[in-house]
Formats: structure tokens, C-alpha cells, sequence
């Protein structure tokens, strides 16, 4: 019975890793933070910036590179390549 408990104890703290912002040991109301403090901060990086900017980035040169691929495929049909589609 005791062993099992301790078993049970390590497997929960292997399972827990640790906090992804200080990498501290993640609290069981934060998980997988060990804190409000790195909750949060966690937070602030997917609304400044850490999330959204590289996203609009993507989708802004992303859109940008299908519109020339859809203009030069408009062009394209000048070449005699009809079934090359
Ligand atoms: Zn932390």
C-alpha cells in the first residue's frame, strides 16, 4: 500500500514536468504553470504579439503568394497547355 502511494506520487511528478515559463514545478490550480504569474504571462505573449502576429504575417504572405499564383495561372492559359492543369 505504501509502495503504491509513492509510485502514484513520482508518476504524478513525472507526468507534471515543469512550468514552460520559469520551468519551475507546475501547482495544481496553474497546471501546467506554477503560478498566476506565469499563467498570466503565458496569456500576455498569445495577446501581444506571440500568437497573432506571426499568424497575420502567414496569412498576409500567404494570401499574397495565392494571388499571384492564381494570376499567373489566369496568364498562363497563353501557352498551349490545356490538360497540363
Ligand atoms: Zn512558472
Amino acid at each position: 500500500m505504501e509502495n503504491k502511494s509513492v509510485k502514484n506520487k513520482s508518476v504524478k511528478n513525472k507526468m507534471s514536468g515543469q512550468c514552460p515559463i520559469c520551468k519551475g514545478t507546475p501547482q495544481d490550480g496553474f497546471f501546467p504553470f506554477c503560478s498566476k504569474r506565469c499563467a498570466d504571462i503565458d496569456l500576455s505573449r498569445w495577446f501581444s504579439g506571440g500568437y497573432t502576429v506571426p499568424v497575420v504575417e502567414l496569412d498576409e504572405k500567404d494570401l499574397d503568394e495565392l494571388e499571384r499564383f492564381v494570376e499567373g495561372v489566369d496568364i498562363d492559359p497563353d501557352e498551349p497547355r490545356g490538360d497540363g492543369y
